[in-house]
């Protein structure tokens, strides 16, 4: 088997990984002015994609241009919301240069799309020009089974096993594993800590001992002694279950985004998080919580449903919730999640009612996650002048991005303008990657397998920790072509 490494290689973004020429293992785009695609030209018999983030399927249309039809393989939530993140793709940027596919494309990609379940697999022919050429890498001629195993990441994500007939390769995709049950949930040390990237900046708020043992759901939820401590916890995302499986494999190819990190047990984020909100709308303030459309605003739904936080959501994650919600066997607890829909007020989308809202004693939940674009664009400029108001972002703020620079400066480049932000702005950790413990516990199920390292900032160090470890450890570089 041979692989060569055309984007996600020592960077997060953009991941594409060709199998023997053949078979091509996501193909994404690194977002940015102007987002940037996979290194080379392709022309594979097939693609099958792990998850629907815009950094594993952004790029996956351009396959399908002139007279390439690759097949493409996904799960069933993964196709549909692939299809509506390629039609934001095109209304952002199509008919530019810098989206190298069309409305053709995309109507394509359901002409060629193959739906397959978790642990059901599936034959991949290798079948184009180059099936027949005597490569020395295996038995080419015989294709591959693939099979989708849950990856814990987002709903319809999936860890891929590749076998063809003689080596077996094991892709993790973004995967995220629920923490071990060790009794009692306190607060975690590294909350505090809201200086170091990707941690939870969190409140401080601690929770003394008057809290009330009871659930409040009437009106008046916003009162600052509602209690929080009986909120029943998950030991993981709410959205959707982690990761457990292990299937038997000769090469993993390892996701490694948060391979320095530790994150703070969930139940304590989430607590820390919806005190802080509910004080905000206590004093008479609006939360603006920022969040990335597929996954992320699903679960701060969920969050804020189960802590009874009064919440507006809007954008682009409130069409991805519909489509989400047609996958129940995708998601950790259907139900919840339909509680979760019904406990928050959908907006319609007009910049007046936007701007009502913003003046509302309310939490709004909307994209984008980095303050990149979105109806953020018109909330945050809305709210930014008074300190009693609140910016909550929720998932990690790529350098660069608006997002990253108000937590650094202050200020953000929001809407057209550089604007100073007087509301608070905190950050909490509520990633759906595995952290270090959990890279290392998936690991630990591999001691016997050789490990690629990818997807991460640090790709190269973790990789040599590995090998200190005892792994035969090694991170490819763009462009790196390793045979197996
Ligand atoms: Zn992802």
């Amino acid at each position: 088997m041979e692989l060569r490494f055309l984007g996600g290689a020592r960077e997060v973004g953009r991941s594409a990984i060709l199998i023997d020429e053949s078979l091509l293992l996501d193909y994404g785009l690194l977002t940015g002015t102007p987002p940037r695609y996979p290194v080379g030209k392709v022309g594979p018999d097939a693609v099958v994609v792990s998850h629907s983030h815009l950094d594993h399927v952004g790029a996956v249309p351009a396959l399908l241009s002139g007279t390439d039809r690759p097949d493409i393989h996904w799960t069933p939530p993964t196709a549909d919301l692939a299809r509506t993140l390629a039609r934001d793709t095109l209304k952002l940027h199509g008919g530019t240069p810098q989206c190298p596919f069309a409305e053709t494309e995309v109507a394509r990609m359901s002409q060629h799309s193959e739906r397959h379940g978790y642990r059901e697999p599936f034959e991949v022919c290798a079948s184009g020009t180059d099936a027949s050429r005597s490569s020395g890498h295996g038995p080419r001629d015989k294709g591959y089974e693939v099979t989708f195993f849950n990856a814990g990441h987002i709903p319809g994500s999936a860890h891929v096993l590749v076998d063809d007939g003689d080596t077996r390769l094991l892709y993790t995709g973004d995967f995220h594993i629920d923490e071990p049950d060790e009794g009692d949930v306190s607060d975690g040390d590294g909350g505090e800590d809201g200086g170091a990237e990707r941690a939870a900046g969190g409140t401080g708020h601690r929770y003394g001992d008057d809290r009330s043992r009871r659930r409040d759901r009437t009106p008046d939820y916003v009162r600052k002694t509602a209690g929080l401590g009986d909120i029943e916890s998950v030991r993981g995302q709410r959205l959707v279950a982690g990761s457990t499986a292990r299937p038997d494999a000769d090469i993993v190819l390892v996701e490694s985004t948060y391979s320095d990190l530790t994150h703070d047990r969930r139940a304590a984020i989430e607590r820390r998080f919806a005190e802080s909100v509910r004080t905000t709308i206590w004093e008479g303030g609006t939360v603006v919580i920022p969040a990335f459309a597929i996954g992320r605003t699903q679960e701060l739904m969920l969050v804020c449903d189960a802590y009874d936080v009064p919440c507006y959501v809007d954008g682009m994650g409130t069409e991805v919730t519909t489509q989400v919600r047609r996958y129940p066997e995708y998601l950790r607890d259907a139900d919840a999640m339909k509680r979760a829909k019904s406990h928050a007020r959908v907006v319609s989308g007009r910049d007046g009612q936007r701007k009502r809202i913003a003046a509302d004693n309310t939490a709004i939940i909307t994209t984008s996650g980095m303050l990149s674009g979105g109806p953020a664009m018109t909330y945050v400029p809305e709210i930014r002048a008074n300190p009693v108001n609140k910016i909550c972002l929720t998932g990690y703020q790529v350098e660069g991005t608006p997002g990253r620079e108000l937590v650094e400066t202050g200020r953000a480049e929001i809407a057209g303008g550089v604007i100073p932000v007087s509301a608070r702005v905190e950050q909490y950790d509520f990633s759906a990657h595995a952290d270090r413990e959990g890279l290392l516990g998936f690991l630990d199920s591999y001691t016997e397998s050789k490990v690629l390292v990818n997807h991460g900032d640090r790709c190269e160090v973790f990789a040599a920790e590995l090998s200190e470890r005892g792994y035969e450890a090694s991170a490819p570089a763009i462009g790196d072509t390793v045979v197996v």
